[in-house]
């Protein structure tokens, strides 16, 4: 059965197509700048890359466009070879705990928690009218960042504010890349044969890390919004609310404008003033750049905050596993977050670490306390996995 696994943003649409139940990904592809001057699309195909410059207005475009190119790529013979679309969605609230077919309510109900995910809801939705639009009647499946997250217990979710305003307002943390930790949750599982202790560090441009027990996630670190937690690539993560009025007036802006600048100019980038992206930074880092010294310090240090802390909510840990774009690349950020935890009985071998790119494997030592795993995530796998389950019903 072929499945589609989509993930729309404001000007872009990824896909991956699958063959399931076996899990193999046939082609896969990215359409950027939708709407703007000049768009792009990306297709991979059998080790091939086809790049091609054109004009997109809008999303359904996009996807006539791809069903147009799987069509003459020879990849399906008719769109009804499609059988599945799995969507990632932002914002699932606390309605919905897993993945669901995709009906008018569930289109209502992204609608109505726009207001918790501005930027993504509005975009995520847009996909999923392109394909009901392009391909009719194929069942599709909303797949929620938050979903994993619901199994919080209230004394981790709330906020310490009047409880009303959880109540009315629908103030409480949601916690995102769920799909990314339930993916490594279950990789695990798989692995070892059980299910585990797990920290389970998504550490890209974008960054969370979740404590899991019984496949469950019991705390993360990203709240209301995804500009909670960890410092990131531009992203500043907690910082006390209290300097909000406070620079809004001395920088003579509204608190719009400074949310927008925590989240685009914040973290990484504003404390090297090199990038926000982990590469520039690791090298500049490497020639003794002090504002990339003190950069990485302060996200390493983040980082194990939230894992010293995990690992007691877990009452021990068993698992740390690093995962995503930083988590699974850069082997400097992992032995900077490790060195800081020997107190916790971690240890790795330098030279596994340094080895592992991309790739899956333990850079632990065998005496260390908590194992330490690299494994890359799968978000779109994990997509297609929940539309495959519920199409196929
Ligand atoms: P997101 O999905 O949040 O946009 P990713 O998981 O793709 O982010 O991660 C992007 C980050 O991963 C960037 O900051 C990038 O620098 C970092 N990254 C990717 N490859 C490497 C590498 N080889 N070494 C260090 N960092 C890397």
């Amino acid at each position: 059965m072929k499945i589609l696994s989509i993930n729309a943003g404001s000007s872009s649409l990824k896909f991956t197509l699958f063959e399931m139940p076996e899990e193999k990904v046939i082609v896969s592809g990215t359409f950027e700048k939708i709407g703007l001057l000049s768009s792009i699309y990306t297709i991979k195909y059998n080790g091939e890359k086809k790049k091609k410059e054109c004009v997109i207005n809008t999303h359904k475009d996009a996807v006539n466009i791809l069903m147009s190119e799987l069509i003459n790529m020879k990849i399906i013979k008719s769109y009804n070879e499609i059988e599945g679309v799995g969507h990632r969605v932002v914002q699932g609230a606390d309605k919905y705990s897993e993945s669901v077919l995709i009906s008018k309510e569930v289109c209502e109900d992204i609608i109505k928690y726009t207001p918790l995910a501005p930027l993504h809801n509005p975009a995520n939705l847009i996909g999923i009218e392109s394909f009901q639009d392009v391909l009719h009647n194929v069942k599709q499946v909303a797949v929620f960042d938050t979903a994993f997250h619901q199994t919080m217990e209230e004394s981790e979710y709330l906020y310490p504010l009047p409880l009303e305003w959880k109540e009315k307002y629908s103030v409480r943390k949601y916690g995102f890349h769920g799909t990314s930790h339930r993916y490594i949750s279950e990789f695990l599982k798989k692995y070892i044969g059980k299910d585990a202790k797990i920290i389970s560090c998504h550490i890209g441009n974008g960054a969370s890390i979740c404590a899991i027990e019984n496949g469950k996630s019991k705390d993360t670190s990203m709240g209301f919004t995804p500009l909670a937690g960890l410092m990131m690539g531009t992203r500043c993560g907690d910082v006390d609310v209290s300097v909000i009025p406070y620079l809004c007036e001395k920088l003579q802006i509204s608190v719009t404008e400074l949310i927008n600048k925590f989240n685009k100019e914040s973290g990484l980038l504003a404390i090297t003033g090199v990038s926000s992206d982990l590469r520039d930074v690791e090298s500049e880092y490497m020639n003794g750049n002090a504002r990339c010294i003190l950069g990485l310090d302060m996200y390493s240090k983040k980082i194990v905050n939230y894992i010293s802390m995990y690992n007691t909510l877990l009452d021990g840990a068993e698992y740390i596993i690093f995962t995503a774009g930083v988590g699974e690349n850069s082997p400097i950020v992992r032995e900077l977050v490790c060195d800081k935890l020997k107190v916790l009985g971690v240890q790795i071998d330098k030279d596994l670490n340094e080895e592992m790119f991309g790739k899956f494997g333990e850079i632990s030592t065998s005496n260390s306390k908590i194992k330490v795993f690299v494994v890359p995530t799968d978000e779109e796998l994990m997509i297609a996995r929940d539309t495959f389950n519920l199409v196929k019903e």
